[in-house]
C-alpha cells in the first residue's frame, strides 16, 4: 500500500469538469501510465466467448466506465472512506484479448493480471463474461496462495463441461477447485436461484467444498445474517471476490447474459458488500454486464456502483 508521503493522483474533479465530460476511464481515474505507482488497478477484460446464452459482455467494460462517470468519487458515506484520496487507484485499460480462442484469451488475461498484481498490488477486473474469473484466480493465487472465494451469482458456475467445452462461464469454479486454487471448505456462493439441468449439480457443488446461500436463504437469514455467514466462512484467509451482476434481479440488472427472476435488489447487494469490512480482500471481479440488453444504464450503473464499493473495501489497509 502507498506510503503516506506519496502524492495520490485522484479522479478528475467533478466540481471543476462536469461528470459528462473529460476522461473516459473508470470514475475518471488517472490512466496507469500517468502515475509512478499504484495500489489498486481497475482492469477491463472484454471477453465473452465463454457465454452459453446471450453474448455481448465484451462491451461490459466500456459501458461500466461510461456509467461510472456519474459516481461522485470523493467520499463513500456508508463506509466512511475516501478511497481515491487514501490509496492510488488507476485505470489499467483493457486486456487486448482475442475474441476467438478461449485458451489464448485466458492466457492473455492471466499474463496481464499477473503483471499488474506484482508486489501485493490489487486488481478489480470488469468483465467480460464469468470465464475471466479463472485466469484472474490463477494469477491471484500465484501471489497469495489458495484463496477463499466469495461468489455472488444466480448460478453455481461449477458445471463440468458444456457442449464438451471445459472452460466456459458456467464451469470456471469447478476448474478452480480441480487446480487447488481455493482453500478447502472456505468458499461460498451467495444469491443462487433458478432451476438446474439436474439435481446432481448440487451434490457435485457440495463436493467442491462450497457453502451456498440461495437467494431464498437471504430472506430467512436477513442481511446481517448473510454478512455473518460469509465472514465466518472465509475466516482470515485471503479472499477473492467474484460478483456476477446476474445475482441482482433482472429488474435491477436486465443487461446480462443469463438473467434469472427472483434475485437480490441492488440495495441488498450493496448492504451485504458494505458489511464485509473485516475480510482480507486481495482482488475481485464484476462480470456479465451485457449492455445490448440494458436500458437507461440500469445494469451498468449498478455494476459501476458495486465496483466503487469493492474498490473502497480493497483500499482498507490490512
Ligand atoms: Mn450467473
Ligand atoms: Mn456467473
Amino acid at each position: 500500500m502507498s506510503e503516506p508521503t506519496r502524492k495520490v493522483v485522484g479522479p478528475v474533479e467533478g466540481t471543476k469538469v462536469p461528470r459528462f465530460a473529460g476522461a473516459s476511464t473508470f470514475a475518471r481515474l488517472p490512466e496507469i501510465d500517468r502515475v509512478h505507482d499504484y495500489d489498486i488497478a481497475v482492469l477491463g477484460a472484454p471477453f465473452d466467448n465463454g457465454t452459453s446464452y446471450r453474448p455481448g459482455a465484451r462491451f461490459g467494460p466500456m459501458a461500466v466506465r461510461q456509467a461510472s462517470r456519474h459516481l461522485r468519487p470523493g467520499h463513500h458515506v456508508e463506509l466512511d472512506r475516501s478511497p481515491f484520496a487514501e490509496v492510488q487507484v488507476v485505470d489499467a485499460g483493457d486486456v487486448p484479448v482475442t475474441p476467438f480462442s478461449i485458451e489464448d484469451a485466458i492466457r492473455q488475461i492471466h499474463d496481464h493480471a499477473a503483471e499488474l498484481l506484482r508486489g501485493g498490488r490489487k486488481v478489480i477486473a470488469i468483465g467480460g463474461d464469468h470465464t475471466i474469473a479463472l485466469p484472474m484466480l490463477r494469477s491471484v493465487v500465484r501471489e497469495h496462495g489458495p484463496v477463499a472465494l466469495v461468489h455472488f451469482d444466480a448460478h453455481l458456475d461449477t458445471w463440468d463441461t458444456y457442449f464438451n467445452a471445459p472452460t466456459t462461464h458456467g464451469t470456471i469454479f469447478r476448474r478452480a477447485f480441480e487446480e487447488n486454487l481455493l482453500s478447502e471448505d472456505h468458499s461460498i456462493h451467495v444469491g443462487i436461484r433458478g432451476p438446474l439441468y439436474a439435481r446432481a449439480d448440487l451434490d457435485d457443488d457440495r463436493r467442491f467444498g462450497f457453502r451456498t446461500i440461495r437467494a431464498s436463504d437471504v430472506d430467512e437469514l436477513g442481511l446481517p445474517g448473510t454478512i455473518e455467514a460469509i465472514t465466518e466462512r472465509v475466516d482470515d484467509l485471503p479472499v477473492y471476490l467474484s460478483i456476477d451482476i446476474d445475482v441482482l434481479d433482472p429488474s435491477f440488472a436486465p443487461g446480462t447474459g443469463t438473467p434469472e427472476a427472483g434475485g437480490l435488489t441492488s440495495r441488498e447487494l450493496l448492504r451485504v458488500l458494505r458489511g464485509l469490512t473485516s475480510l482480507n480482500l486481495v482482488s475481485a471481479d464484476v462480470v456479465e454486464v451485457a449492455p445490448a440488453y440494458d436500458h437507461a444504464e440500469i445494469t451498468s450503473l449498478a455494476a459501476a456502483t458495486v465496483i466503487y464499493d469493492v474498490v473502497t473495501l480493497l483500499s482498507a489497509r490490512k
